[in-house]
């Protein structure tokens, strides 16, 4: 037997990956508007391939999303509209169903309700449900939320869907990324494997994150 690596192996999938990735200009996700303003907007000016990393993420996902509809039978990746934002929904029950994974042990982070948030307002629903995998939990790795807004909590999410997918707009017509607000401080736990971070250098302050948070 004779064993040795396969670059070309190794690039067929990583091509594979890059074509899901292709990401239009013109399109927003959801996915653009829950973290960094500025990355969201370099990825699309400035694409880069993808890396192994972000394959096993991928693969990981998706592998997920997979068994969780064949166990639950309910739809899943549902596609929602808003203000020309897309977003696909992980599985819908009578509200939307959010699946983080997590090495955290216990945070449960705002961009978690963000998310959640924004897809509930895109389905016209006041509630949704959390579901969370922490991989290292000693024990009871999963838990599972249902929230609920208020009204006028709900409204607030629809226009900072609006806000931040008009911000972002703006900002890649004009070609400037300064139109963008910095990167929350409880999401600079970003900036630590962001593929912009040079770009983005000068401009923002790069602090170690308290807690690693995906
Ligand atoms: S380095 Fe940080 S602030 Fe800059 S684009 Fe990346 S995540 Fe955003």
């Amino acid at each position: 037997m004779h064993l040795k690596s396969d670059e070309n192996l190794r690039s067929l999938f990583l091509s594979a990956l890059r074509s899901r990735y292709v990401d239009s200009r013109a399109e927003i996700h959801v996915s653009d508007l829950v973290y960094c303003l500025r990355e969201a907007y370099f990825r699309k000016i400035e694409p880069v391939d993808p890396t192994l990393k972000q394959l096993g993420f991928f693969v990981d996902g998706a592998r997920r999303h997979k068994v969780l509809q064949e166990i639950l039978g309910v739809e899943c990746e549902v596609e929602v509209k808003r203000y020309g934002v897309v977003g696909h929904i992980d599985v819908m029950l009578d509200a939307p169903v959010e699946i983080k994974t997590t090495r955290a042990r216990s945070a449960l982070p705002d961009h978690y309700f963000r998310q959640l948030g924004f897809y509930a307002v895109m389905m016209n629903a006041r509630h949704g449900y959390l579901v969370i995998q922490r991989l290292n939990a000693a024990e009871d790795p999963w838990e599972f939320y249902r929230v609920e807004w208020t009204e006028e909590e709900i409204k607030e999410i629809d226009r900072e869907l609006k806000r931040r997918a008009d911000q972002l707009r703006a900002a890649l017509n004009f070609h400037d990324p300064s139109m963008l607000p910095e990167i929350e401080e409880d999401m600079r736990w970003k900036c630590r494997s962001c593929l912009y971070r040079e770009r983005c250098k000068g401009r923002i302050q790069h602090e170690r994150p308290k807690e690693a948070e995906r």
